[in-house]
């Protein structure tokens, strides 16, 4: 789950990360009301949307005045939002961050994510951070350095200056920075995050450190034990199809192709993925309907399907171990009796009470394509969606 900037920055204070002075505002009314608890002018008015890129859209402006913020504040505020980050559509704006401008001295770039190949938290240093930091990291590689952290270790000082060295912090500056790097760790950890990035963490002209922006995303797997941090969803940042699949306890993952895909076990819905791209189809969602499916939760599945308007076909495929073939068929029937299914499907099933299931489909009427195996599966894809 991704959360914004003004969360992400009230998590920073918690930790005595230094963050700008500021607030947030979902109208003008509220957006001049932080601005007038705050010491003064210049402020800077931030688009608070899900992704990053805001600066060079138009997402990030200042204000020399309680005009200028009037105005401003106005314009994005309702705006949509386009991003290299948002795709076409873009993002309704509808809340600001308002806060008292940084003076900045150097920008600088740090991020802390978890690393499944070295099963470790790597901490990306950058000397050089701000709004062009993939053209750096892609010119100017050398710029950064990742300092791998055990997290059965957990942060030592060797990491915190082999970091220290990597932002390029002079030696006499450095007296702040152990306790900033360490609050950070502690709150990756604490809160199941999978990425906190400061992007650009400045260090002022009167020579602090100061976090100007703040994107964090943490485990979903993990929110249970976060019930602090669930206030902080904001379902118009997210896909309405995987909320909804997440009330039916149904794994779903929306993607851009049209072959829609259920599937039960992750596995097997990735090998399913696999054969549709090499049928030269693209999936459009990832939906694993898990073992212990019911014949609603199928039905359910197949109505999320449905309400992809990109779908222009559909692939079952399941191995009935737990999940026997005849409770998915008449989940299937069910389905096609509820909403109709208004485009072709094409089933492949193996497993226990696969005759029964057969029976149930056959007998069902309904305009079915069946599979033999996955090959079979593969060529009729294609076909399918043509
Ligand atoms: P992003 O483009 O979505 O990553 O949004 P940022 O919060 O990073 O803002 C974009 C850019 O605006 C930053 O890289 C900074 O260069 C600049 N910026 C943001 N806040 C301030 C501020 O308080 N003072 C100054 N001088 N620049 C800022
Ligand atoms: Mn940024």
């Amino acid at each position: 789950m991704k959360i914004h900037e003004y969360q992400a920055k009230e998590l920073f204070r918690r930790y005595a990360i230094p963050v700008p002075e500021g607030g947030v505002a979902a109208t003008l009314d509220e957006a001049l009301a932080v601005a007038d608890t705050l010491p003064g002018y210049p402020l800077v008015i931030k688009a608070q949307i899900h992704a990053g890129g805001r600066g060079r859209a138009g997402g990030v402006k200042f204000a020399a005045n309680r005009d200028e913020l009037q105005r401003r504040a106005c314009k994005i505020l309702g705006m949509t939002l386009v991003t290299p980050q948002t795709g076409p559509e873009g993002r309704l704006v509808q809340r600001v961050l308002v806060e008292q401008a940084a003076d900045i001295g150097r920008e600088l770039y740090l991020s802390l994510l978890t690393d499944r190949a070295t099963a470790s938290i790597v901490i990306m240093a950058g000397s050089a951070g701000g709004m062009d930091i993939e053209k750096t990291a892609a010119t100017m590689p050398d710029k950064f350095i990742k300092v791998q952290v055990n997290p059965l270790q957990g942060l030592q000082p060797h990491h915190i200056r082999q970091v220290l060295f990597g932002l390029g912090i002079p030696p006499d500056t450095m007296k702040q920075w152990p306790a900033l790097l360490a609050a950070l760790y502690r709150l990756f950890v604490e809160n199941d995050c999978l990425l906190v990035e400061i992007n650009p963490l400045i260090i002022t002209g009167a020579g602090s450190p100061l976090a100007v922006d703040a994107k964090i995303e943490l485990d979903d797997n993990a929110l249970f034990r976060h019930a602090d941090l669930l206030t902080y969803r904001d379902l118009h940042e997210e896909d309405p199809l995987e909320t909804r699949a997440r009330e039916y306890n149904l794994n779903y993952i929306r993607l851009s192709g049209n072959v829609g895909v259920m599937v039960n076990g992750a596995g097997l819905a990735m090998a399913t993925m696999d054969i549709i791209k090499k049928a030269g189809a693209e999936p459009a969602n990832f939906l694993d309907v898990g073992g212990g499916t019911t014949a609603e939760m199928v039905e359910k599945g197949f109505a999320i399907i449905l309400s992809d308007q990109n779908v222009t076909g559909i692939l079952v495929n399941i191995f009935g171990g737990i999940l026997r073939c005849d409770v998915l068929a008449r989940g299937i029937v069910e389905a096609a009796n509820k909403c109709g299914i208004s485009v072709p499907l094409l089933i492949r099933m193996e497993g226990t009470n696969v005759e029964q299931g057969r029976k149930i489909l056959a007998d069902s009427g309904l305009p079915l394509i069946t599979a033999v195996d996955l090959a079979d599966a593969a060529a009729k894809v294609a076909e399918m969606v043509a």
